[in-house]
């Protein structure tokens, strides 16, 4: 039988043969038996730990580490958490990145998602044993928040939301909706085609640049299910422009549903020109839909606010059974709308001479470890889908290029933005409590 349990060295006799460096290898059973692989087992199951045995054994075979690193290599190569996605910095200067997972969570909405990731009373009523209505706390929460409604839905994301609506209020009827708002939310989805889709007809109105409450009027009749008002949420038009608003469409006569996009509740100085929820059912809207985790700074979902009687009626539709959000985003949701300033909104908020100093500092102690780092004057977006062109100023470390992929590949993922043939590390999204890690990235990154 062959023993992996110490590495074999050549018996005295085999003076013939040189040392087979596989033979100094630990076998893995013996690796396995590590005390930090045995507790990196109990955190990540078998599964891992055993992959990142093999892992390092197979870069022992090929001479990358030595044969005694092996168990030190098969340590470091275990995963922090037992699923794939890695926590990555966002200094791209786009607030929501869609590609990172668009709003980050508060570290409330996180603390719920962890409590609620076990048995909850999700819709159960603990004080009488009875059915609870589902994320009753997370719909009353939103409704404290937005009083102008008298109820809330929420569902799994945005286009969501839209399709329930199209499907509960609009199914063989039609849509009447303006040319100008017939967007591409991203990656190819184009609302159109998503209204299209639950047997709802589209009745186009108006142009590009231009639609007016008269255009509106003159198609609504009674195969009219509702209008809809979508903000365009990701370009502007500009020039000779006009569009109706949804107090005009209010006055038609019959329900606007209305798509203000990006989930601002209510209205945020910092973006005048966005739309919020309590504004346009102020406005008399009879439903609006909205992203969580967009602008609102919370876990993906769509929320519907607005008229007790429609909403009941959407929420009661079958379709709404397939969009249902789990516990894990009604948690955060609600943590989200009753805990405290969301990172999203913190970093929408910063005093831009703040970061401007901030980036100062970070670059002086980066060129005190012999970094080429300079503290240079950015541009953030809020991106994801909100605040098409506006312009938030910033800063940011600029570094040498070639260091992208070392950032984008280390411990964390730093992801940057090339501009002008540097890497810039926008500080915006950063989080303040971030800075140590940050500079330890690029210090890792530039060999430092
Ligand atoms: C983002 C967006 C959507 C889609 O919302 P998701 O949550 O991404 O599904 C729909 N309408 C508008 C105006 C948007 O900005």
């Amino acid at each position: 039988m062959e023993h992996h349990g110490t590495p074999t060295r050549p018996h005295p006799g085999d003076r013939a043969q040189a040392p087979d460096p596989r033979r100094e290898i630990a076998g893995t059973d013996v690796l396995l038996r590590d005390p930090r692989l045995v507790e990196g087992a109990r955190r990540l199951g078998p599964r891992l730990v055993k992959q990142a045995v093999a892992q390092a054994q197979q870069r022992a075979r090929a001479g990358e580490i030595a044969a005694a690193d092996v168990a030190d290599a098969a340590v470091a190569a275990l995963p922090r958490t037992a699923a794939q996605l890695r926590p990555v910095l966002n200094a791209t200067g786009v607030l929501l990145h869609t590609n990172l997972g668009r709003a980050p969570l508060s570290a409330a909405a996180r603390d719920a998602v962890r409590e609620a990731g076990g048995c909850t009373d999700v819709e159960l009523d603990l004080a009488t044993g009875g059915r609870a209505r589902r994320g009753a706390s997370a719909l009353a929460a939103l409704l404290e928040r937005v009083p102008q409604a008298q109820a809330a839905h929420v569902v799994n994301n945005g286009a969501a939301a839209l399709v329930l609506a199209a499907t509960a209020l609009a199914a063989g009827k039609e849509i009447v909706i303006s040319r100008g708002e017939m967007v591409e939310i991203g990656d190819g989805f184009r609302l159109p085609d998503l209204l299209e889709s639950t047997g709802a007809r589209l009745r186009e109105v108006g142009t590009t640049n231009r639609t007016t409450a008269e255009d509106y009027a003159a198609a609504v009749g009674p195969d009219t299910g509702f209008v809809l008002k979508v903000h365009p949420s990701n370009f502007r038009v500009e020039g000779f422009t006009r569009s109706a608003s949804v107090a005009q469409l209010a006055a038609l006569g019959v329900p606007v549903v209305a798509d203000i996009g990006s989930g601002l509740l209510a209205p945020d100085p910092a973006l005048p020109a966005e739309p919020d929820a309590a504004g346009w059912l102020r406005a008399g809207a009879a439903v609006v839909t909205a992203s969580g985790d967009k602008l609102l700074g919370g876990p993906q979902c769509g929320l519907l606010l607005g008229e007790e009687t429609t909403v009941r009626r959407l929420a009661r539709h079958p379709l709404a059974r397939a969009l249902r959000v789990d516990k894990l985003t009604l948690a955060a949701l609600e943590a989200t709308v009753r805990g405290p300033s969301t990172p999203t909104h913190t970093a929408l908020h910063r005093d831009p001479a703040a970061l401007r100093e901030r980036a100062g500092r970070l670059a002086g102690r980066l060129r005190a470890d012999g970094v080429d780092a300079a503290a240079v004057d950015s541009e953030a977006t809020v991106g994801g889908g909100g605040a098409p062109g506006v312009v938030l100023p910033s800063a940011a470390l600029a570094l040498p290029a070639g260091l992208a992929r070392a950032l984008r590949t280390g411990e964390p993922p730093v992801m940057g933005r090339l501009e002008a043939g540097r890497c810039l590390l926008d500080l915006r999204a950063v989080p303040d409590a971030d800075d140590e890690t940050l500079l330890r990235a690029v210090r890792a990154a530039a060999g430092r």
